[in-house]
Parts: structure tokens; sequence; C-alpha cells
């Protein structure tokens, strides 16, 4: 059967793709057409087949039936027909890296959002012919035909295959002899030439930790926008999408948490998409696919991004340490972590990463903030197995040159497995405490054994915290969560009210503070002389006082820091470690 499908955005201002697929020699009397609940890379049910209309199927001119099957499966009868002609239309108006997006600037085609694909046939090689507003160009890592004409050998790989179609600004570079564009959609007002500097050098430090680059041409595509869904990613395996906010970038802080993105998008190139967990190896579009292991293939690819950034040069190693510093004290700040594992919080990311809830915090762990910290604690433990000999570098590498070149997918006998060959010894208890268990982790140890020490450095302030993370919508402050076993969760305060004053004054912004990273938020209060602090709410509309013990400051934080006593062979492990 050949499958050819047909886009066009003539009226772009709509948000409507018009999509067309055209199939010869089609075999089947009753043919299957299904749009995507997910998409890979973001664990969530997001049901693409809402935003179809008025399908249609035809032959030679004459209509088909058509009908419903389930809630993303069309049914057509084809009365053997050939060929076969489907028509819809796509309304397209989320602007995240997630789904795809039609408006009068630009379009991003995300092939799960947009492209039905025929049950049986995902592995047909396919066409894909773009018909777009003349002043706009084309930029994808999808096989070219010609300007607007491209193949792809399946359809997984015409669905992991961005494409973003517009006036955007494309810079370009290279490394190792590869090819990598970077187009820009956007206001960008910042230094091209430091912006392409930058990510040249987070290229060639994945290039010399990872041994190669496995790929021909690699394309970014940023979207940068004044406000909206903020800053977010979504990888590939020649490309990402990455939406960022313009005004953030802007600063030196901000900027730098951009390359943090990029190093992170990019070195999933590898690890998910190359090295990939067994249950996404088939790709099954319909339903959730549950996973034990994204704690590997998102916190390990969060630690990497980390690392490369110092690898990079972009961050000094003290700015290195102190990030890990405070993902540790914001890992230890979640109540959560005592409920899930690693390889749970993995398997339900479907239920719980992915669909917030103010409590999650009392009752999850992000796989993203635990799973960077095993990254570094696993390879602490692979460097002192192998006296500084061996680090979590060389698992990767093991596992793309094993993986890559038989298409497997790993499971978490396999880590086991390869640790093993990695380091000589039987890492299996490691892996159960870490990964399995519930267990805290002695980061403190952790660390010394390598040279690095973790030590607790008190608020600088006497100013105290109640456990309230606060958002603030407009001009409100709002609780956003509470921290269990906080004053302010013990007082009967909840997520949800509106705070409007504190101790018989107005709540402004000075009695908030940012204490581990910027977008958390919190209360930041002066006790009266009772050592109460008296909160005045809006729930629901009524007014209602609140007097909270004001004996908690969980704001200490860590600094983690160079041993300079350490031995030499420690330092050896310590270096290894951080460098490879
Ligand atoms: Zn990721």
């Amino acid at each position: 059967m050949k499958i050819s499908y047909f886009l066009g955005m003539q009226n772009p201002e709509t948000h409507y793709f018009r999509v067309r697929i055209v199939l010869e020699e089609c075999p089947e009397e009753i043919l299957l057409l299904t749009m995507p609940a997910w998409t890979p890379g973001s664990y969530v049910i997001r049901d693409f087949a809402r935003n179809v209309r008025s399908l249609s199927a035809s032959s030679n001119g004459s209509v088909l039936e058509s009908s419903k099957k389930d809630k993303s499966t069309w049914k057509i009868t084809t009365g053997r027909k050939s060929p076969i002609t489907v028509e819809y239309e796509v309304y397209a108006d989320e602007d995240v890296p997630q789904t795809s997006h039609l408006d009068f600037s630009h379009a991003l085609i995300n092939g799960t959002s947009v492209f039905l694909y025929p049950e049986g046939y995902k592995e047909q090689t396919l066409e894909l012919t773009l018909e777009i507003p003349p002043e706009w160009k084309v930029s994808s890592a999808l096989e070219k035909i010609s300007d607007h004409r491209f193949r792809a050998t399946n359809y997984d790989i015409l669905v992991d295959s961005p494409i973003e179609v517009g006036k955007h600004e494309v810079l370009s570079f290279r490394v190792e002899g590869k090819d990598h564009e970077i187009a820009i959609h956007g206001k960008f007002m910042e230094d091209r030439e430091k912006l392409v500097r930058d990510m040249t050098r987070i290229v060639e430090a994945y290039q010399k930790t990872m041994g190669q680059l496995p790929y021909r041409k690699y394309l970014f595509i940023i979207h940068l926008q004044n406000e909206g869904n903020g800053y977010g990613g979504l990888e590939h395996s020649y490309s990402t999408v990455i939406n960022y906010d313009a005004n953030l970038i802007a600063d030196k802080e901000g900027y730098r948490e951009f390359l943090g993105v990029v190093a992170h998008e990019f070195f999933h190139l590898w690890n998910v998409k190359r090295i990939r967990p067994a249950e996404l190896v088939q790709l099954n579009y319909r339903e959730e696919t549950y996973t034990s292991s994204l704690w590997f293939s998102e916190g390990i690819t969060e630690y990497y991004a980390n690392l490369t950034l110092l690898r990079s040069g972009i961050l000094t190693e003290e700015e290195f340490l102190k990030k890990i510093a405070e993902s540790i004290r914001m890992y230890e700040l979640i109540p959560g972590r005592k409920y899930y594992s690693a390889a749970e919080a993995s398997f339900d990311a479907w239920i719980k990463l992915y669909k917030y809830s103010p409590n999650n915090i009392n009752s999850y762990v992000s796989y993203y903030l635990k799973g960077m910290l095993i990254g570094m604690i696993l390879s602490r433990r692979i460097v002192s197995a192998t006296r500084g000999n061996r680090s979590l570098d060389d698992l990767m590498r093991l596992m793309m040159e094993k993986y890559r070149k038989d298409g497997r997918g790993f499971t978490g006998k396999d880590i086991i497995q390869n640790l093993r060959e990695v380091t000589g010894t039987d890492m299996s208890e490691t892996f159960q405490q870490l990964v399995r268990s519930r267990d805290e982790i002695d980061f403190r140890s952790e660390l010394s054994s390598v040279g690095l020490s973790l030590e607790q450095v008190p608020a600088d302030s006497k100013k105290v915290s109640t456990g309230i993370i606060l958002k603030k919508p407009g001009e409100k402050f709002v609780i956003e969560s509470l921290i269990e076993g906080t004053p302010a969760y013990s007082a009967g305060l909840n997520s949800g009210d509106e705070i409007v004053a504190v101790s018989g004054t107005r709540f402004t912004e000075a009695f908030t503070r940012k204490p581990l990273n910027r977008r958390i938020v919190t209360d930041n209060v002066l006790p009266d002389a009772n050592g109460k602090v008296v909160y005045h709410v809006f729930r629901k509309g009524e007014l209602m006082p609140f007097a909270v013990d004001a004996a908690y400051d969980p704001f200490f934080t860590y600094s983690l820091k160079m041993s300079e006593e350490a031995a030499d062979n420690v330092k050896v492990m310590r270096n290894r470690l951080l460098y490879g």
C-alpha cells in the first residue's frame, strides 16, 4: 500500500490544518485509521482525536462510508476500491512542544496530533507534502525530496520529526563534520554568535562524553514567547522543540537555564531515543505505556544536562555543585519521597507527574529530581567500585553501543547486568536501594567518599517560613500547596486560600522569598511575641483568620564543596565523577 499525506494550512488564523491521506492499493475491506492518544516523551493521554472534524472518505469522487469505531479510530468501508482518499481538519491551537500549533505567524507540526495512521500499516514508507503560504519556509529533520515534500521510512519516524513552518530565523554550526541547525521562532534580541558558541560547546562536550554523534544532522526548533506557556521541551531522534520565555532568556541566569534545557533535550537523542526502555520500543499510540525506567530516561538526562554545562565551561564547578546542593535540599523537603521509589514514580507518570495536584508534593516525588540525584550517586558508586577508573559515562557508552546495535530496549535487570560489565562487581544491591526502594539516601556520606563535602547552612534571615508555597496570579497571593507536617499545614490552611494579611498587615511581596529555585515562592514572615503568625485569608469569598506556630524554617540550605584535604586517590575519583 502506498501512503501519501498532504497537509494544508491555507487559513492559518483559523488554527485549522487540512489533511488529506491518499492510500493506493489498499487491500482492506474495512480500513481503520487511528489518531494517537499521546505523544512519546510526554507521558499523558491527550486524546488528539478530539481536535479532528469533518472526516470524510472517497474513491475517485465517490463517497465511502465512514464512522467512528472508538474515541481515536475511524472505520472506512472501502469496497476494495483504489485509491482511497481521506480528508479531515485538525484544530491546532496549543502552543507547547508536545502538540501542534497553527496561527497567522507560524506552524509547529507534531505528527502524533495531526496524522492518522492506517492500522496494520505503521511500518510502511510514506510521503508528506506540505501546502504552505508562499512566504513561509520549512525546517524539519525529515528526509527531504524537494522543498515541500518529504519521505519517512515509517509512521514512527514521521511523527518523531516535528516540522516548523513560518518565517523563522535559521542559524547553523558544525561539530565533527555534523550539521546542526537552530530554527528560532519569536523575538531573539540576544547575541547570536554567543548562542551558537554556547550550543556548539554543549554538543562538543557530549561528543567527548559519548564518543560520537550518532546522526548526520540535528535540528533545534526554538520558540521564544513573551507570555504563555513558559518553558519546556520535547525530545526527538534527530531534533528537539523547546519553548522558552523571551524575557527570561535575556537575563544571565535565565539564559543559563535555557542552555540547561538545550543540554537536557539534546542528551535525549542518546538517552531515551537510542537507549530505550524496553516498553518504549514498540510504540503503542493508543493507550498508556507503563515503564519503571523514566528515572533513568529523564533523571539521568537531567544529571547529564548539569554535568555537561560544567564540562563545557558554561557552569563553574562552584555553580554546578550549588545546583546539586539545591536539588538535594529540594528533594529532602518533599514529603512525597517517602511514598515512591524512583521506579514507582516512573510507573505512575501518567497519573502523577503529568496530572498536577497541589498535594503531589506530599504524595509523590518527581523522577526527574530523584533520578538526577540517583545519577550522581550511581556514578559515585561506579567510581568507588573501580577506584576511579570508571564512571556513569562508561555505563552510558556501553548501553548506547549495545542497544543501538540490536535495537533492543533495556529493563532494570539489564542495567544491573551492564553495571556488572562496567565495574566487574555485582551492583544489584545498589540498584535495589537507589531505584527500587523508598529508603533515604545518605547524601553526605556518599559524596564525602569522593571528596565532596555537603554542609548545612542556616538561612540568613530572622524571618521564618511556616511551610506555605505560594503562587501569584495577578496581584493576589494564593496558597499553591502546603508541605505536610509544617505549622501552616497543621493549622488548617488550604491550597487555594488567598492570603490578604499577615499579623494585621497587608500581605505583600516583602513576605515572600524564593529560597531554592526561582519558581517557588514561600512565605517569609516575622512571628509575634507569642511565636505566632496570624494569617487572614479569603476562602471561597469568606474572610478567615489562622494563627500559625512560627517554629519552622526549612530554608536552611546546603553547601557542596570540593574538600581540599581529600587524599590524592580520592581526588582522582572526584575528577572521574565530574569530568569522566
Ligand atoms: Zn526530558
